[in-house]
């Protein structure tokens, strides 16, 4: 066990980091962060932030000789890395598992081998995999095999010959081809497991993505029955005991034709699990926390519904004339039941989140005019 004030490292510094160095820092932990970034926004909270590479010989010693053990909030922190480092500290969760979620093939290959219903989809490796490709999988989604993220790296295809054009802008790197589902909704299943095996689930967000990112995260999840929710925490479950996993993991799915599939698997903490910060005993954040340091697993539950909303840097920008300016916070914050995250980004920028709101609903469900009450308080 790692007791505070023990020194516990995070690779990758953006809010999912921040809100993990909060969580240590509650515990009593000091908190060292490596983000390349120097602008990174947990490197502004943490006791420590190292500035380099993800693969600097020098940065990742200093890490092993530092911290008691070390997590990531970042799916794509080189693979290798993660291997250096677990060979003088402990590293949770470990390479393999994240070597298998940086990358769409690898993680589709998983799910098969472990016969998990997923979108199925071929492998793009040349243009000839484009021409061969059968059909019935268009209209499709072409997509980087890794480092997409936020709906970037993907494009819907109509056809092969849109294939061939999106494959040629991706440079024809690595690409998997899924066909375009129907989505009935789609839902994430957060979870921390620890060292034993012991497994909290959080309850199941609702997500709603626009242009590709998650914009509304509703915990717990209306649409979802409960049939449905029991089948998906067993398929996260059995994801993280497969894959020897420790720390906070989310598996997003798409219900489609009334089946759950599983969509991508998240290898840290997750943007539809923010409403934990406000709506659980314990959040995502801290159960990462409990579960790197090899303490015992706090309280998944929530105390209230939750509803998260995005914060995107389209925000400062409300008129046509590109000039930036403030959201109203303190119009939003006249609904005393919002708790109001920014992420100390100094820079907006279309698509970049910059922040989230909670709206603590109680027993509350419709959470579609909570949202649209807030909404128009903030522009
Ligand atoms: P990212 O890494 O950007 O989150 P995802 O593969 O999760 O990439 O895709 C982002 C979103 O795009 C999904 O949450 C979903 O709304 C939509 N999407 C992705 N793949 C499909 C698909 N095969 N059919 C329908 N919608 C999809
Ligand atoms: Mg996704």
């Amino acid at each position: 066990m790692i007791l505070p004030p023990a020194t516990i490292g995070v690779l990758g510094g953006g809010q999912l980091g921040r809100y993990f160095v909060l969580a240590a820092h509650k515990l009593g932990y000091r908190v060292l962060v490596l983000d390349p970034d120097k602008q990174s926004v947990a490197g502004q909270v943490a006791d420590e932030h190292i500035i380099a590479a993800y693969d600097d010989v020098n940065a990742l010693n200093y890490i092993a000789a530092t911290c008691a053990a070390v997590t990531t909030e970042f799916e794509n922190i080189p693979a290798d890395t993660l291997d250096y480092l677990a060979g003088h500290i402990p590293v949770r969760p470990n390479a393999a598992a994240v070597r298998i979620c940086q990358n769409r093939r690898l993680e589709k290959r998983f799910l098969l081998t472990h016969d998990i219903p997923h979108a199925t989809s071929l492998n793009i490796t040349c243009e000839q995999d484009i021409l061969l490709s059968p059909t019935s999988i268009y209209p499709g989604i072409i997509k980087l095999a890794s480092s997409g993220y936020d709906g970037k790296g993907q494009q819907i295809v109509e056809n092969k010959s849109e294939a061939l054009a999106a494959f040629s802008q991706f440079n024809s790197q690595p690409c998997v081809l899924e066909k375009k589902l129907e989505l009935d909704y789609e839902i994430s299943v957060v979870l921390a497991r620890d060292e034993a095996g012991n497994i909290a689930f959080f309850p199941v967000a609702q997500n709603l993505h626009k242009h590709g990112i998650l914009d509304v995260s509703v915990m717990p999840a209306p649409a979802l029955p409960d049939d449905l929710k029991t089948e998906a925490e067993r398929i996260t479950g059995l994801i993280a005991g497969k894959m020897d996993y420790i720390g906070t993991m989310a598996v997003e799915f798409f219900i489609a034709g009334g089946q759950l599939l599983v969509n991508e698997i998240a290898p840290r903490p997750h943007n539809s699990g923010h409403a934990t910060i406000d709506a659980c005993y314990s959040s995502q954040f801290e159960q990462q926390v409990r579960a790197l340091c090899g303490l015992p697993l706090g309280d998944s539950r929530a105390h209230s519904s939750g509803i998260m909303v995005n914060l995107l840097g389209d925000h400062w920008y409300p008129d046509s004339d590109d000039q930036v300016k403030t959201p109203d916070w303190p119009a939003l914050l006249s609904i005393p039941s919002l708790k109001l995250h920014l992420y100390g980004k100094e820079e907006p920028r279309p698509g970049r989140k910059m922040g989230h709101f909670t709206i603590l609903a109680g027993q509350s469900t419709d959470w579609a005019e909570i949202v649209a009450t807030a909404r128009q308080k903030l522009s």
